[in-house]
């Protein structure tokens, strides 16, 4: 059957009244009227999201209702039910904004948004004046944002001076979570009350398998094995729909693609054993996707066809898809670590905690009895899998987060009230970070250039780079690379060999065209390129670009651009001059803000990052440079990519000298040696003085690796 099948939904609006929250309508009005705080918790499905903020738009007193969501797609999902369930069109009475796409106005009443962008609303407005109440949903996801949130509205909530400057009625706070942890965030508040939402769930039986054991980390391996777990669902069990969960958009696309594959052969007379089934539907759910696409998740399929949604950890409490009866669970998330070996944060595919394993489970047992195929082995479950997820703001840098708080006027960041404390090591990390791209002063203080970069939603190297570019009057050159680094990969791969060949030899093409000898300049070039079409998603077909993400990448940049406007009309704006050549000013920028990410070749193909942590890195093959190596010396890079090896993508050859004066502070107990290195040629003994015994080690073996 066709991958697209459109089919009536009409009807399912009305369900709204069989939720388990709707019994609780009056008494949760009543229980916000009456509370500061109130922490409210129920099943996953049971309305939370979608229902509160309704009642509570009933009863508000004129300001806004705010609901934020950890995920983007939450938020824009949501949005788009809940308008449909008020009868009015997405953003008027009903809207959502999350970065770069603001979906409100003027009339808006029930905003769904990110949690980062509450965030950045408290900035410009500390008591929310506009906000009647605002909600914190899936607390229980304890994303850095909703943490730093919780901290910052129990801090203003519990100072009366603070709570009512510039309010005429108090502002109400809820907080939603779908797990147990709401005695710890009760306490946390205050001691508030806590709301739960009887609900009945069915039991799930959980069935391991052998496939994958704890050595079995190749993204092959288990796409491999929960397609054909899928498929044997279909064949053999009866009707219900199936739920697989899988990591990340190009491992779903890729178990998709095989499904179909594999799904086209199934002959129905023979090989399924619910006679009633007569089809499989295949729909991927994960975060960039297309939202008219989402849309098709939540419907019911066509009598006789089996739907089979392959999603990322989204669906295991922020969306809630009806009729699902069989889980197929990879054991596996994306999730951003910071990584000490490398001493960043790099998205890494880790095993799920075994919390997460038993709500993904439960997923199955809303609506009757289910069953969940776990493709890993018992011994996986106990050897690799954790009791439960630690907090993001225990595992992430928490740089941009520090910034925030420091420009809200929280000066001891150390002190503030946070529900799970980060290590110390982590909040210093930060600060030092702050500190080396020159966001606040020796004494912690936010500089004026902090000021600014807390303006951008972008991390703070790119914003940093992106003012050099403004202050020298470049910005033309960097807000397009900022937009093409915001959004998702814009270079298609496909999964036939034979395809691929052809794109990446049009990659090349473009790289050759753009005389680009970066893979910034090629960013830059295809923005720029593609802009200039007269019909550019006939280009981006052609190009083997995905032209939907670069679509984003212009809206995006504009809105960057305005952001700079802005700042460059309010405020004494730095300018600084600069003689040279475009493609050197270019880079020079983009030193200012990634001398942090660089890296010198040491042997062959091995480079040596200098952050102090000296690992050993690889170009990352999708790079324009990759098979250059032996043509380069220093580079920087946006980021890494931690697999068997350690890749740097999105790299830049540079020159020491522009890096020269900043890698001091890289190194502050280093400063006097270096201030003594002043020519062009480095040598061995000047870069070995960066490392540290044990990476001067390392280098070695690596070195012996390429040779
Ligand atoms: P909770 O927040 O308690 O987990 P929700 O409010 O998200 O619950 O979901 C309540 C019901 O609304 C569920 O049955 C879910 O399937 C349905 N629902 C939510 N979003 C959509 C959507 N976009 N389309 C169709 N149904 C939806
Ligand atoms: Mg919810």
């Amino acid at each position: 059957m066709s991958k697209r099948t459109k089919w009536d939904t009409k009807g399912d609006l009305d369900e709204s009244k069989n939720l388990p929250i709707y019994q609780h309508k009056a008494t949760l009005q009543q229980a916000v009227k009456d509370n500061s705080f109130l922490v409210v918790t129920g099943e996953t499905g049971s309305g939370k999201t979608t229902q509160l903020p309704q009642y509570l738009k009933l009863t508000r007193n004129n300001g806004k209702i705010g609901i934020t969501q950890p995920r983007r797609v939450a938020a824009i999902t949501v949005a788009q039910r809940v308008s449909q369930e008020m009868h009015c069109s997405l953003g008027r009475e009903v809207g959502y904004q999350v970065r770069f796409d603001d979906c409100t106005t003027q009339d808006t009443v029930v905003k769904y948004m990110t949690d980062g962008c509450l965030l950045r609303e408290i900035l410009a407005d500390p008591v929310l004046s506009q906000y009647s109440v605002v909600i914190l949903d899936e607390a229980h996801e304890r994303s850095l944002n909703t943490d730093i949130l919780l901290g910052l509205l129990k801090q203003t909530l519990s100072s009366p001076d603070k709570a009512s400057k510039g309010r005429s009625v108090p502002l109400k706070v809820v907080v939603m979570s779908a797990t147990l942890e709401t005695d710890k965030l009760s306490v946390f508040l205050g001691g508030c009350p806590v709301f739960t939402i009887p609900g009945r769930t069915f039991p799930v039986t959980s069935k391991f398998s052998c496939a994958i054991g704890p050595k079995d980390t190749e993204s092959s391996v288990y796409i491999k094995e929960v397609v054909k777990v899928a498929l044997d669902v279909h064949t053999s069990e009866m009707a219900g729909d199936i739920l697989v969960f899988l990591t990340g958009q190009s491992e779903i696309e890729k178990a998709c693609d095989m499904l179909y594959e594999k799904a086209e052969s199934i002959d129905y007379r023979y090989d399924v054993q619910d006679h009633k089934v007569e089809g499989l539907l295949i729909l991927p759910l994960y975060g960039s996707m297309p939202t008219d696409q989402q849309k098709q998740i939540f419907q019911p399929p066509p009598p006789g066809i089996r739907k089979c949604v392959v999603a990322t950890n989204i669906a295991a409490t922020s969306l809630t898809i009806n009729g699902i009866k069989y889980i197929v669970d990879s054991g596996f998330v994306k999730q951003l670590n910071h990584n000490s070996r490398v001493g960043m944060d790099i998205l890494e595919v880790v095993p799920i905690s075994k919390s997460e394993a038993l709500q993904r489970a439960g997923r199955a047992g809303r609506t009757s009895a289910g069953k969940c195929f776990r493709i890993y082995s018992p011994a996986f479950w106990e050897k690799c899998m954790p009791e439960y997820t630690v907090p993001e703001i225990q595992r992430t840098s928490l740089t941009a987060v520090i910034l925030t708080l420091k420009c809200l006027g929280v000066h001891d960041v150390i002190r503030f009230p946070y529900l799970d404390r980060p290590e110390e090591r982590f909040i210093l990390e930060a600060l030092k970070q702050l500190y080396q791209c020159d966001a606040i002063d020796r004494r912690g203080k936010v500089t004026r250039l902090g000021e600014l970069m807390v303006e951008f939603p972008l991390p703070p190297g790119l914003t940093r780079a992106l003012l050099q570019a403004a202050s020298l009057g470049c910005e033309d050159l960097l807000l397009p690379v900022a937009a093409m680094l915001s959004v998702e990969n814009i270079f298609i791969r496909p999964g036939h060999p034979e395809k691929q060949k052809e794109a990446d030899k049009k990659h090349r093409q473009l790289g050759v065209q753009a005389g680009s000898c970066n893979d910034f300049t090629m960013l830059l070039s295809v923005f720029e390129k593609c802009k200039a079409s007269d019909a550019p998603s006939a280009w981006c077909k052609d190009n083997y670009i995905h032209w939907r993400a670069l679509k984003s990448a212009f809206s995006v940049e504009t809105q960057l651009r305005e952001i700079l406007l802005r700042l460059q009309k309010k405020r004494d704006f730095p300018m600084e001059k600069f003689d040279g050549n475009k493609s050197e000013l270019f880079r020079r920028c983009l030193c200012t803000g990634y001398f942090t990410n660089v890296a010198r070749r040491s042997v062959g193909k091995v480079f040596c990052t200098m952050d102090g942590h000296g690992s050993m890195v690889h170009i990352h093959p999708s790079s324009t440079l990759f098979d250059q190596e032996a043509q380069l010396d220093w580079v920087i890079f946006h980021d890494l990519l931690v697999t068997s090896r350690i890749y740097i993508r999105t790299v830049c050859p540079i020159r020491y000298d522009w890096v020269k004066d900043l890698l001091p502070k890289l190194h502050e107990v280093d400063v006097y040696e270096l201030s003594s290195v002043a020519r062009e040629e480095v040598t061995d003994e000047e870069v070995a003085k960066w490392m540290t015994k044990e990476t001067a080690k390392r280098q070695t073996e690596g070195s012996a690796e390429a040779v």
